[in-house]
């Protein structure tokens, strides 16, 4: 079937600065990134600080429009002009479960606000009914209905959040660092809800994540960003197992393995990572790349390959 999510050449460009005197200068957020997640399946977005995860992440959820390219929910292809319409199949969950819950709306407030909003001829009742079955679904106790957001631990905000961004009956989940700012045995419980729901659901998610260790548990495939770019896409067991750009080689050397005979050997990264506002010619990952010649200063590699794509010329594996 076609994929519930597809982008192509998606790029974002932020104008900064410009004021009297000064040029406004352009940050380059995301370039030019293309993907497909198919019905159920989840897309990792990978990367450092800045790399635009949240960027795209903002696209596809049409908070802003991008600067370039298109996407396509459900094989519809999204322009702002048809916002409205294709707004409730993609929502959002974000990082922060304590800064992204109003503390002065109880629950049933914070999850009927969705539906207030977006399904206007719905009786208060039926309202009160949908909410309570949301709630159930992410293992949210009754009696938390009255309750507000500050009497609970952030693993019971985030199923606040999770419940609140399944209100519309969305096809597409985004799932901005979900489980990032909570302990790591809480992190779980979330992921594997998320897993459970998925399921339940048939829900289609672009989960995004600085962790390559959380990622591992939930996603199919993955895309690593790097300075607003893709620099390789693949499956969860091709990117892990046989990683072809030598950024997700560093990523990887980075995260622990449970699994002491697959430990490799750690790579540190030299040099700075450029800033958006000046992102060289040629390969943006060449600062700092011990495979780096001169070719990989002068021209960008483009993201090639079958199936299991990098954006090298000289990628692990030949
Ligand atoms: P993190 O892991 O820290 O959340 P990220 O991968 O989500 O990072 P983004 O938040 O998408 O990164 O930011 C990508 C780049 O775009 C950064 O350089 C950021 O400073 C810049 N940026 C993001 N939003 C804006 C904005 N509204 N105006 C100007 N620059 C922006
Ligand atoms: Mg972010």
């Amino acid at each position: 079937s076609a994929p519930v999510v597809q982008a192509s050449g998606l790029s974002r460009v932020y104008e900064v600065g410009g004021g009297l005197f000064g040029k406004p200068q352009e940050i380059r957020a995301l370039s030019e990134v293309s993907f497909a997640i198919p019905r159920g399946k989840t897309l990792a977005v990978v990367g450092e600080s800045g790399c635009g995860k949240s960027t795209l992440a903002r696209v596809v959820t049409m908070i802003e429009p991008p600067s370039a390219g298109s996407f396509a929910i459900d094989g519809t292809e999204v322009t702002p002009d048809r916002w409205d319409g294709l707004r409730d199949a993609v929502q959002i969950v974000f990082q922060d479960p304590y800064g992204s819950l109003n503390p002065r709306q109880r629950i049933s407030a914070i999850l009927g606000e969705p539906l207030k909003i977006n399904r206007k001829g719905m009786s208060r009742a039926d309202r009160e009914a949908k909410v309570r079955e949301v709630m159930g679904l992410v293992g949210l106790r009754p009696e938390f209905y009255d309750r507000y957001p500050h009497m609970f631990s952030g693993g019971q905000r985030q199923r606040i959040a999770v419940a609140r961004a399944l209100m519309l009956e969305p096809k597409v989940l985004v799932l901005d660092e979900p489980v990032s700012a909570l302990d790591l045995s809480v992190q779980s419980q979330i992921l594997n809800l998320l897993l459970e729901l998925q399921d339940r659901l048939g829900l289609t998610y672009l989960f995004i994540s600085h962790d390559l260790s959380v990622v591992r548990h939930v996603c199919d495939e993955i895309m690593v960003m790097y300075l607003g770019r893709a620099v390789e896409t693949g499956t969860k067991d091709q990117v892990f197992d046989s990683p072809r750009h030598p950024y997700t080689l560093a990523l990887l050397s980075a995260t622990p393995v449970a699994d002491p005979a697959r430990r490799k050997e750690r790579i540190k990264l030299t040099g700075e990572l450029p800033s958006p506002l000046n992102i060289p010619s040629g390969c943006a990952f060449a600062a700092r790349c011990w495979k780096a010649r001169d070719r990989c200063r002068a021209e960008r590699p483009e993201l090639e390959g079958d199936g299991h794509k990098a954006a090298c010329f000289f990628p692990e594996g030949g």
